[in-house]
C-alpha cells in the first residue's frame, strides 16, 4: 500500500477526518472510530511505514522512546537487534 492510498496517511493529510487528540512533528494521535475500550487511541507516525515488519533501526527511538513498545506486539527483528545491542 502506498502513502497515497494509506488510510492513516490520508487522515494525517486531512483527506479523511480524524478526531485528533495530539500532534507533534513525528506523530499524531487519534481516537479509534471503532473503539474497543472506553479510551482507544491510535498513535500514527507521520512517516509512512508499510508494516511493523518494515520498521527499521532508525524508527527505534520513535517506537520505544516516544510510544513505548506495546507488550502484546512481537518486536520486529531489526528493532529487537537494536534494543539488545547495547
Ligand atoms: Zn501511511
Amino acid at each position: 500500500m502506498s502513502e497515497v492510498s494509506c488510510l492513516f496517511c490520508r487522515i494525517i493529510n486531512g483527506e479523511i477526518p480524524g478526531d485528533f487528540v495530539h500532534q507533534d512533528e513525528r506523530s499524531v494521535v487519534i481516537r479509534d472510530i471503532n473503539a474497543q475500550a472506553p479510551t482507544h487511541l491510535l498513535v500514527i507516525p507521520r512517516e509512512h511505514i508499510e508494516s511493523l515488519d518494515d520498521a527499521s533501526q532508525k524508527d527505534e527511538p520513535y517506537w520505544v522512546t516516544c510510544c513505548g513498545w506495546p507488550r502484546a506486539w512481537p518486536m520486529p527483528p531489526a528493532l529487537l537487534k537494536a534494543a539488545t545491542a547495547q
